[in-house]
């Protein structure tokens, strides 16, 4: 076998673990499994101990924690996890595909002088390297690549690839490694954080059900449907890029490859046609509900239920029923 030792990354967000994070547990377990290679978990950043004690919770036996309020940005997270790196003795790293996992994925790849791959949908191994599957052209194809490695190979995951893995595994060990941090590491620095066009409704990466709307909707006032119906269902709102691109709706509800990927329990596309860029940013949501006047709308190959019919029919029905 080519390589020992999986190094799977939690990153910590404003609400503890990111999501993203359990799904490249998983991806990691199974991994490990189909090589035999150990496994261990990494959190990197500030205010980090809980997302550490979820991770060690997943039944990872160690976590290495660098937790240091500088850790804020990618630069100062690319030499941490570096060292953590060599302390674990990893040879393989897998992140979750976020902004910052992306980000320092590629800059840790430069580091260390190691193969990266990005937007990995899938992993094996072919006794000596990990084969990596990677999404590419925006979701009509997939690539699989061999990562050979020495120093180490850095996979970053595309969200919504794998389930989140379950929090509830007993408690691993988390182990602190001391880093140090010069002004050169740290010469970016976040001032502070602004949460752009909050609406005071359920956020939509925390949100067990997204209402998603499309140009079906025919202006932005109809959104109204939208709204009422996410309400019914305790749910949060979002929108295809051919709604921001017109004005209707704020690009932080976009979803799809130039904007969020989300992986709901409950996905319901309304007056959406299922273009390929949209589909890549909800596909991994477990039940996907579409409702389209088209029947051949590409949307229904992608959906566990559908409704053909007039959306302004359906919807004030539907959002009626649940209310009663
Ligand atoms: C580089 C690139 C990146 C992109 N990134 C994204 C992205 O991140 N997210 C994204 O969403 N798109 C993205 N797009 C755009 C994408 O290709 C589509 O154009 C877009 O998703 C279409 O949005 P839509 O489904 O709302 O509109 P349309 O494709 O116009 O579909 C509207 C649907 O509504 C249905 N409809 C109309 N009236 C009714 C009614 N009364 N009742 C029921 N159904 C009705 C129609 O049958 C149709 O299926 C990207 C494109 C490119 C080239």
């Amino acid at each position: 076998m080519g390589f020992k030792k999986i190094l799977v990354v939690g990153e910590s967000g404003p609400n503890g673990l990111r999501p993203e994070s359990l799904e490249a547990v998983t991806a990691a377990h199974e991994l490990a499994h189909a090589s035999g290679a150990e496994l261990a978990g990494a959190v990197i950043g500030a205010e980090a101990d809980g997302a550490a004690q979820t991770m060690a919770a997943t039944g990872l036996s160690t976590v290495y924690l660098s937790n240091d309020a500088r850790l804020t940005t990618d630069l100062p997270i690319t030499k941490a996890l570096a060292i953590v790196v060599e302390t674990s003795g990893a040879d393989v790293v897998i992140l979750a595909g976020t902004t910052t996992g992306r980000d320092v994925a590629a800059r840790l790849g430069a580091r260390l002088n190691a193969a990266v791959a990005s937007d990995v949908v899938g992993l094996d191994t072919d006794g000596t390297d990990v084969i990596a599957q990677r999404s590419v052209l925006g979701g009509k194809a997939q690539v699989a690549v061999t990562l050979k490695g020495d120093p180490a190979r850095i996979i970053s995951l595309r969200p919504g690839s794998w389930a989140k893995a379950p929090d509830d595994q007993g408690a691993g060990a988390v182990v602190p490694v001391a880093v140090e941090l010069n002004d050169n590491d740290t010469r970016v620095r976040v001032e502070g954080f602004e949460t752009s066009g909050e609406t005071g409704g359920v956020k939509l990466q925390d949100a067990d059900t997204i209402v998603a709307g499309g140009r079906g909707l025919k202006e932005a006032q109809n959104f109204e449907i939208i709204e009422r119906l996410a309400e019914a269902l305790g749910g949060a709102v979002a929108a295809s890029r051919a709604v921001v691109d017109a004005g209707w709706r704020p690009h932080h509800e976009q979803i799809g490859q130039t904007g969020q990927s989300v992986t709901p329990r409950l996905y319901i596309a309304i007056g959406i046609s299922g273009a390929v860029q949209h589909n890549v940013g909800m596909q991994g949501s477990e039940y996907i509900v579409a409702i389209n006047r088209d029947p051949d709308a590409p949307i229904f190959k992608l959906a566990s239920f559908g409704i053909v019919g007039d959306l302004f029919d359906v919807i004030p029905a539907l959002t009626a029923e649940l209310a009663s």
